[in-house]
C-alpha cells in the first residue's frame, strides 16, 4: 500500500493512494495514523475518492523530532568522500548517526528556496528513508524489520561549506527546504526487499548517482538495532539510510546546485521525488 499527505485548504491531509486515486483518511495527519495500532488503522479509512492529479502533495510525514541520518553507509561514497577530503578511507565499525531538523522537510514537487548568502556549496544526496511504525527499544536485528511502517525517498540536501565551518554537521544539514521527502510512503509488503532496490539521482535529467541499496555497509535491520539500543524509537520517526557515490562535492570538478536546477531522487519500488531549486 501507498500512503500520501495531500493539501486541502492549506492543510496536509492523510490518504491511501491507489494508482491515481486518493482515499482520504480521517485522522488529523499521517503521523497520527501511523501511531495507531495496526488493527485500529482500517476503521479510519473513508470510502471517498479524490483524483491524485487534482491535489498537491505534502511531505508524507513530519516526525515529532529530528530525522535520524547515517553518514558513509555506502562503500563507494565513503571512498569518494575520503578522496575529496584528501584522507584515507576508514570504514566505520558502527553507523555514523547524525540528525537533521524536521523543519528542513519540504514537499515533493516543491520549489526549494535556498539562500546564496549562507552557502555557495549546496549539494544533493539521494537516500532511502525508513519510516518507523512501532514504538520500540533495544530491537534485535531479526525483529528490526517488524518495526517499519514503510519507505520513501529523501534528498539530504547539504550546505557543504556550513557543514565544514560548524564542525558538527547539524547546521549544514538542517536549513529550511533541505530535506525534500516523498512522494509517498510504500509499505514493506509492497516494497519487497529493501536491500535490493535501485537508487538514482538526476540533476537536470543527467544521472549523477546510480547504485543499489544492496551496497549499504550497515543494512536497515542493523541500523534499527544500533539506533534503538537504549533509545526509544517512535512511530513516524525517519531514518535516512545514507547516500551512494556521485554527490556533487566529490565530483571532479565539484558540482554544486544552481538556481533553476531540477533534482530527482528515484528509488525502484517507490517512484520519483522531484524538486526544483531557487537560490537567491
Ligand atoms: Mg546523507
Amino acid at each position: 500500500m501507498r500512503y500520501v499527505s495531500y493539501l486541502q485548504a492549506g492543510e496536509a491531509r492523510p490518504g491511501l493512494l491507489t494508482e491515481t486515486t486518493i482515499t482520504p483518511i480521517r485522522t488529523m495527519s499521517l503521523l497520527e495514523f501511523i501511531a495507531l495500532p495496526p488493527s485500529a488503522r482500517t476503521a479510519h479509512i473513508t470510502s471517498e475518492r479524490i483524483a491524485l492529479e487534482s491535489v498537491s502533495l505534502a511531505a508524507p510525514v513530519i516526525p515529532r523530532r529530528n530525522i535520524f541520518c547515517v553518514g558513509r553507509n555506502y562503500l563507494e561514497h565513503a571512498k569518494e568522500r575520503a578522496r575529496a577530503l584528501g584522507r584515507e578511507v576508514k570504514l566505520p565499525d558502527l553507523p555514523a548517526f547524525f540528525t537533521k531538523a524536521p523543519g528542513a522537510i519540504a514537499a515533493p514537487g516543491a520549489q526549494l528556496h535556498l539562500q546564496a548568502r549562507l552557502s555557495s556549496e549546496y549539494d544533493f544526496e539521494a537516500e532511502l528513508a525508513v519510516v518507523i511504525g512501532t514504538r520500540c527499544k533495544d530491537v534485535a536485528e531479526d525483529k528490526a524489520m517488524d518495526t517499519i511502517f514503510g519507505y520513501t525517498c529523501l534528498n539530504d540536501v547539504t550546505a557543504r561549506d556550513l557543514q565544514r565551518a560548524h564542525l558538527q554537521w547539524f547546521k549544514g544539514k538542517s536549513l529550511d527546504d533541505c530535506a525534500p521527502l516523498g512522494p509517498w510512503i510504500v509499505t514493506p509488503e509492497e516494497f519487497g526487499d529493501p536491500q535490493a532496490r535501485a537508487i538514482a539521482f538526476r540533476l537536470n535529467g543527467i544521472e549523477k548517482q546510480s547504485s543499489t541499496t544492496a551496497q549499504m555497509l550497515f543494512p536497515i535491520r542493523r541500523l534499527i538495532a544500533e539506533l534503538s539500543k537504549g533509545m526509544t524509537l517512535l512511530p513516524g520517526d525517519i531514518i535516512a539510510t545514507g547516500t551512494p557515490e556521485g554527490v556533487g562535492f566529490a565530483r571532479t570538478p565539484p558540482e554544486f546546485l544552481r538556481d533553476g536546477d531540477t533534482m530527482e531522487v528515484e528509488i525502484d519500488g517507490i517512484g520519483i521525488l522531484r524538486n526544483t531549486v531557487r537560490i537567491s
